[in-house]
């Protein structure tokens, strides 16, 4: 009996996805570049063997699937891809679908798009959030690539993806490089959310003096409430852990220095390209920069030593209070950026991207899954089209009934010397978005001074220079 579906790629991501295809019921047959990893994958794969088709040969692997062929490519992103797609290539007949299902660059996948356009092929470009777990067990699977590639995938994809109170977290979300630039976004705010925990967790750990494990229970109290969420939990997991060795807190043993794989780096590029301000993923990517910039911090510290930690408010308790609400509205600002971001995306690639549907396959299975992407499915739901989701009513709300504390939390950060530069940047950006007269007017000005771009008047006189004298065509 032929396979259903094919996979090439045995590492971490391909491996774990292959069991959960091969657990829902569905045939597959999978390949390796080195056969040993195929051998060694089929070896451990107990009762699910036969559901799989282990192939040493490209040859037989095409052959071993059921036509149209659908083939999920789960390895290295870049060059490597499209190497894969050009050995497959030969051996595929029309109709065949390449699924790339790394974390493709969009533009990648775009142009891969392209190339594959008169060739009888098709190609899906899809993104899988949840790691290791979330393959094995359910991810969620955002895919971009023609209607009729989706349809033939479609039950499969369903049957392994994440489920929210039933809901599968999968959908087709539009043309071409669509699913790979909602990863990509979803990635961006991912880098925002831990970010923002971070920052929370500096002020309680430098701040109020609190140790790890009692900050794991302050996050796990908070799982239990409006910020409930995957992040959330591992963080109070994580800060809860002692290392085996010494005994002492895990986290206080880890090198303060964090890696990236560049997707939270497309995510600002991209927000840049499309004139959105996503000033929280921004800073959540910049934090990560001068983290690894260890050594030059600590000969920086010599030099400048610490400032003193501000006065805490008398009551500890309500301060507390305030450090979760104002993740809650700092995490507001970086979501409403991130879905701004899709919004201009959608509109320039004509994707016509569905944000309900974005937050509902992100409700499960995806790094960033929350009770909170359950409220925006809500919001866009009743309103798909609105500017940004902070003027949605129910956001409207709790951002009236947080901004208070993000304000306390960002001010006594910034009094004691704590970085907080994603909550500060949430905050400054929707001080920015509520005030209706900004002080652009002042750059207007400059601009036209300098370089005579003039400008709009706000009583609509019909003036459009100012009079700057001789410094305009001097300086023009
Ligand atoms: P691994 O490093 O575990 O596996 C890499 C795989 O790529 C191996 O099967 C390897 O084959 C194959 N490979 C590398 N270069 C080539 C090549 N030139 N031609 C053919 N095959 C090649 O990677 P992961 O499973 O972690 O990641 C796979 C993809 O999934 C990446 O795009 C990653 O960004 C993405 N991803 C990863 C997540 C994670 O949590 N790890 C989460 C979501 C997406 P060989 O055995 O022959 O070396």
């Amino acid at each position: 009996e032929q396979a259903e579906i094919g996979l090439i790629g045995l590492g971490v991501m391909g491996s774990n996805l292959s069991l959960n295809i091969a657990e829902k019921g569905n045939r597959i047959a999978v390949f390796n570049r080195t056969p040993e990893a195929t051998r060694q994958f089929y070896a451990h794969a107990g009762d699910l063997q036969k559901q799989i088709i282990p192939c040493e040969t490209l040859e037989e692997f095409v052959a071993a699937i059921r036509p149209p062929r659908p083939i999920i490519i789960m390895i290295k992103a870049g060059d490597p891809v499209d190497q894969q797609m050009e050995l497959l290539r030969p051996y595929l007949s029309a109709g065949d679908i390449m699924i790339d299902a790394g974390n493709a660059n969009f533009r990648d996948t775009m142009r891969r798009f392209d190339h594959l356009k008169d060739s009888g092929l098709t190609f899906i470009g899809m993104g899988v959030s949840g790691g290791e777990e979330g393959a094995r067990h359910g991810p969620s699977i955002m895919v971009g690539g023609k209607e009729e590639s989706w349809k033939r995938v479609e039950n499969v994809l369903t049957s392994i993806s994440a489920k929210f109170n039933g809901d599968p977290c999968v959908a087709w979300l539009g043309e071409n490089g669509a699913g790979h630039f909602v990863k990509t976004i979803h990635n961006g705010i991912e880098y925002a959310d831990m970010q923002m925990i971070a920052e929370i967790y500096g002020i309680l750990r430098d701040g109020l003096g609190m140790s790890a494990a009692e900050i794991g229970e302050v996050f796990d109290k908070w799982n239990n409430g409006r910020l409930n969420s995957y992040l959330i939990e591992i963080s109070a997991t994580v800060l809860k852990a002692a290392d085996p060795i010494s005994g002492k807190p895990m986290v206080d043993l880890i090198v303060d220095a964090a890696g990236q794989k560049g997707t939270g780096k497309w995510s600002v590029i991209e927000a840049q390209n499309m004139g959105v301000a996503a000033t929280a993923i921004e800073a959540a990517v910049a934090g990560r920069i001068l983290s690894s910039q260890k050594s030059e911090r600590e000969a920086a510290e010599k030099i400048f030593g610490l400032p003193k930690i501000a006065d805490l408010p008398s009551d500890k308790a309500a301060f507390i209070n305030d450090l979760e609400n104002a993740l809650l509205a700092g995490k507001i600002g970086a979501y409403a950026q991130g879905f701004a971001v899709m919004a201009a995306a959608s509109a320039e690639y004509k994707w016509n991207l569905p944000m309900p549907t974005i937050a509902r396959i992100w409700r499960a299975g995806c790094i960033i899954r929350s009770q909170f992407l359950d409220e925006i499915t809500s919001a866009f739901t009743k309103d798909p089209d609105v500017a940004n989701l902070i003027v949605t009513p129910a956001f409207a709300q709790m951002v009236k009934d947080t901004d208070g504390a993000l304000r306390r939390v960002v001010s006594f950060a910034a009094l004691s010397g704590l970085p907080a530069p994603a909550l500060a940047s949430a905050l400054s950006y929707f001080d920015a978005y509520r005030r209706a007269r900004g002080t652009a007017n002042l750059i207007q000005a400059q601009r036209d001074f300098f370089g005579a771009h003039g400008f709009d008047r706000i009583d609509g006189v019909d003036k459009h220079h100012g009079p700057w004298g001789s410094g305009l065509g001097e300086f023009a």
